[in-house]
């Protein structure tokens, strides 16, 4: 009998060959700024932990007796009778830190992103999106059925003249950008999509994933940094990158929130989330809030491994944020540079096709608040003795 999966089989040899099959480091401590992975000590620039939360001892004080209060579960999906004080408390703690009238939290910042997009356009309706936004974006907007049109990267003047040629075209519109993007660290350029929006009527919407505890009065996200409050219809963010947690939320009008109570299919159809994820989460925010030192620090670093990796002669590409690709070229080589960095002592992920642009390949680092500077030196030092014997540096 033949294997009908043997083509998954014949894939997986082509990746070999190719030397883009990737196997998954297994972490064996916490997430810190130096992990074991794999059994090796190394210094850890591949996390999202921006401000070391994942470890912080009031967020893991404030999961463990949620879990001795509330047990370890749910029990349910949020409309049925998995809704819990503590899923409210979050709710309303983010909205109030927004500045916005209300909250929904989803179980990870995909399923908000999925979730919402789905729910609030019809195949009549148009999405005009940057060529570069997360993959949560481009799998709701294919989920909607709605039109979708891409225009090229941070491009407010072909996003604009999308939104014109829509003018005359039943149906809404929604403009959508992420607010930095993953791969390259640069900023979404909202003053302009913003107005873009506002001259068509187009509805806005912002996925803050990675500016999210990182950008803003204290972690706030890109529409604070560029003081877009009231301007942005939808706000996306992450509770699992710099809150070091789990989860999804969308802010926005109660109307918004509301009609995604009763329409958005993760909220829906799946399991809400324990309640030590939401407790953990409500501390993180006390935290943003009264330690503003970690952002501080976070940028600092930000500022000193990206002067660093400039001055040894790297390109960084045009990042303007901690995350910081090393920009290689070609796959393979993105892969190997990760490998030998990994055997030297540094973890960060090599990317390339499909994740970025063939010939774009890179290895992305992310430093975080809690890098030190002797560990920061040791990493640049490895970056420079590893890419000149692979011949990446001159
Ligand atoms: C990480 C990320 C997400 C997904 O967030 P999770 O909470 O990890 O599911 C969505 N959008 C962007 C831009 C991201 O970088």
């Amino acid at each position: 009998m033949s294997n009908p999966l043997a083509y998954l089989h014949d894939q997986l040899e082509d990746w070999r060959t190719q030397g883009t099959y990737q196997r998954l480091r297994v972490l064996e401590s916490e997430s810190a700024a130096e992990s074991r992975f794999d059994g090796k000590e190394v210094i850890n620039l591949a996390s999202n932990n921006y401000l070391g939360l994942t470890t912080h001892p009031r967020l893991r004080e404030a999961a463990l007796e949620a879990v001795r209060r509330f047990g370890v579960g749910s029990g349910a999906v949020r409309t049925i009778s998995g809704t819990m004080r503590l899923h409210m408390q979050l709710e309303e703690r983010i909205a109030a830190f927004k500045n916005v009238e209300a909250c929904v939290v989803f179980q990870s910042g995909f399923a908000a992103n999925a979730g919402t997009v789905s729910a609030i356009l019809t195949p009549e309706d148009h999405i005009v999106s940057d060529e570069l936004n997360h993959a949560s974006i481009i799998d709701g907007c294919r989920l909607s059925k709605a039109k979708i049109h891409v225009f090229p990267h941070k491009d407010t003047a072909a996003a604009e003249k999308i939104l014109a040629e829509l003018d005359s075209v039943a149906g809404r519109k929604l403009l959508i950008t992420d607010g930095v993007f993953s791969m390259d660290g640069d900023i979404g350029p909202l003053p302009g999509l913003v107005e873009a929006a506002e001259r068509h009527g187009a509805i806005m919407m912002v996925d803050d994933a990675h500016a999210s505890g990182v950008l803003g009065r204290n972690g706030r996200g890109t529409i604070d940094h560029f003081g877009m409050h009231g301007r942005v219809q939808v706000q996306v963010g992450t509770l699992s990158k710099a809150v070091g947690v789990l989860g999804g939320y969308v802010c926005g009008s109660r109307d918004l929130i509301e009609f995604l109570y009763h329409r958005a299919r993760p909220f829906l159809f799946s399991t809400s989330h324990p309640p030590a994820v939401a407790a953990a989460c409500l501390a993180a925010f006390d935290v943003l809030e009264q330690e503003p030192e970690r952002i501080d620090q976070l940028w600092a670093n930000t500022r000193y491994f990206k002067q660093g990796l400039v001055a040894a002669g790297f390109d960084t590409g045009i990042s303007e944020t901690p995350i910081t690709p090393v920009m290689v070229g070609e796959a393979r080589l993105a892969f190997e540079f990760s490998r030998a960095l990994f055997d030297a002592g540094v973890l960060a992920t090599g990317i390339g096709f499909p994740t970025v642009p063939k010939g774009r390949a890179r290895v992305r680092t992310i430093v975080t608040s809690t890098h030190t500077r002797e560990e920061l030196d040791r990493a640049l030092e490895i970056f420079r003795t590893v890419a000149r014997r692979m011949g990446i540096l001159g």
